[in-house]
């Protein structure tokens, strides 16, 4: 038998369910050196790594960095992973690896696939600790006009929106081929700033919320990726050259058509933020929120939130949360957290077409989580606040629109669970206002783009959730890397 298939997958040591539950700290610290090493000679090194090419949508090269890890030359790990991936510790943590690199592994045909995604964020990791990914602390943002120059750490007070003396300042490309303006800090902004200032270009990035990082930042729950490492992430693309305003809506603030006219480029990288209603009885009952309002006021400090969005979340013993996705099992495992004792999670498929991370379901339910499979609310009821859910079990019938078996209800099959609160987790839109006032053409996802992922006005592209619906980090990541690739041809080329 070959080495790879005899040495067991490893598995990084994860914190007690009773223990964590009580507590927002990220449930791993990842693999050991010495679990690295021997996952690592688990991988066959395939001459045509399906794992790569089909399986990894940033194409990272993963025998070969794998490889590294093998050797012990992490430093060159890091190297190898850094040139495809613009946040290699995110993706190694948060991507749904078993649907993406790990289920093209060869040695999933035979045994368990290399565990390529906790490789992967053990390798982010120690080139996190390490300041391998961090340049020093950055000259002024390249042609950054001087205003904005103090700015870049949010320090500077001055109006960014002001642009009475941006064009033609002599700062403004000096050592740049072009000055782009991103809108949104999340991943697909982030990796399209990396990519740019690596090009050559200055960025200035406008963000709407009090801190920088997008979902990741704000949305996504500190024990599943903590909100530290965010921060070092964001202040990496700091670090490199970038401008980064917090604190500014575009469409607000400052339109699109303005930013168009001072910078040589724009990208719209506003993810999907819109979270989806339920037109139920009942519905604007005290104590029934969406999931975003409630992960952000359950996980996120309140200074950090935009005062407009600081809601108290009322305690009790009973959390109900609607849906399935991964936003779904990251309300569940808050709820939790905040002390709800009895937390169930209700959705109106069956287990086979749930989406979201089997991993994150697999730590929901260990910390005491109840799923509820083809089961959906009728209405809410309580006087003022929400005191029970009706609700109706379904059975599937004919595949929908989504390819997935359509849930049809059983009749008078109702029944009633009690609450202290509702969690609507069903799904994100693009801000469909703000598009429309940017004038670029709307799809029934999101903003439509060319190849080069352009909108219908020139010189304005779009990446990440804005232009798929709400996704995948990989996703927007790999999409802020081919915007930042076409916006440097569309400047260079004119
Ligand atoms: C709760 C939750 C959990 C998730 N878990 C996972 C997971 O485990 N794994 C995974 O791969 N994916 C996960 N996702 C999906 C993933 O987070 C998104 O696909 C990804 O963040 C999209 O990146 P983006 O840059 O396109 O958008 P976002 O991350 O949404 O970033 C957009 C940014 O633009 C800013 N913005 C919006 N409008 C304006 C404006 N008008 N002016 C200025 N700024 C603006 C927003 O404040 C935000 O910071 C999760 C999503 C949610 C909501």
């Amino acid at each position: 038998m070959s080495l790879a298939l005899r040495l067991a997958r490893q598995q990084p040591a994860y914190r007690d369910p009773r223990a964590r539950a009580k507590d927002f700290d990220e449930i791993d610290s990842g693999f050991t050196f010495e679990q690295a090493r021997v996952e690592a000679e688990r991988c066959v090194q395939c001459s045509k790594p399906a794992c790569a090419i089909e399986g990894c949508p940033l194409g990272n090269a993963i025998p070969r960095w794998i490889d590294h890890v093998v050797q012990g030359r992490l430093r060159q790990a890091a190297w190898v992973l850094a040139t495809t991936a613009p946040m290699p510790e995110l993706c190694g943590k948060l991507c749904p690896h078993e649907r993406l690199c790990e289920s093209r592994c060869v040695l999933g045909q035979a045994s368990k696939p290399v565990a390529i995604g906790a490789l992967e964020a053990f390798v982010g990791r120690v080139a996190e600790e390490r300041g391998w990914f961090a340049p020093a602390p950055s000259r002024m943002p390249s042609g950054l006009p001087v205003r904005f120059a103090g700015a870049a750490d949010r320090t500077d007070q001055s109006d960014p929106t002001d642009r009475s003396d941006r064009r033609g300042h002599p700062e403004r490309i000096r050592g740049a081929s072009g000055h782009v303006a991103i809108i949104g800090s999340g991943p697909a902004g982030l990796a399209a700033a990396d990519r740019l200032l690596a090009l050559g270009h200055a960025v200035t990035m406008f963000e709407r919320a009090p801190v920088a990082g997008g979902v990741p930042s704000y949305g996504i729950p500190s024990f599943k990726y903590a909100k530290s490492r965010v921060e070092r992430l964001v202040e990496r693309v700091r670090r490199k050259g970038a401008a980064i305003f917090c604190g500014i809506e575009v469409g607000r603030d400052v339109t699109v058509r303005e930013l168009r006219k001072d910078f040589d480029a724009v990208l719209l990288a506003i993810g999907a933020p819109r979270g989806r209603l339920l037109d139920l009885p009942g519905c604007g009952l005290e104590g029934i929120y969406s999931a975003t309002g409630f992960l952000v006021n359950g996980n996120v400090p309140a200074e950090c939130i935009d005062e407009a969005d600081r809601r108290e979340i009322r305690r009790g013993r009973r959390c109900v949360v609607i849906g399935g996705g991964d936003t779904s099992a990251d309300c569940v495992r808050t709820a939790v957290r905040l002390g709800f004792e009895e937390v169930r999670c209700l959705y109106r498929r069956s287990l086979e077409e749930i989406t979201g991370r089997l991993a994150d379901r697999g730590y929901a339910q260990e910390e005491g989580v109840v799923y509820q499979f083809l089961t959906s609310p009728t209405r809410f009821e309580g006087s003022g606040r929400v005191e029970r859910v009706v609700c109706e079990r379904m059975a599937l019938g004919e595949p929908d629109g989504s390819g997935r078996a359509r849930p049809v209800p059983i009749p008078g099959s109702e029944y009633v669970l009690e609450a202290d609160a509702v969690v609507l987790s069903l799904g994100y839109d693009v801000d469909r206002k703000l598009l429309e006032s940017a004038r670029c053409q709307l799809g029934p996802d999101g903003l439509v783009v060319d190849d080069n992922l352009m909108t219908s006005r020139r010189g304005v592209f779009a990446a990440g959730d804005v232009v798929r619906g709400a996704d995948l980090i990989v996703h927007a990541a790999r999409d802020g890397r081919d915007a930042a690739m076409a916006i440097d041809r569309f400047l260079r080329e004119g």
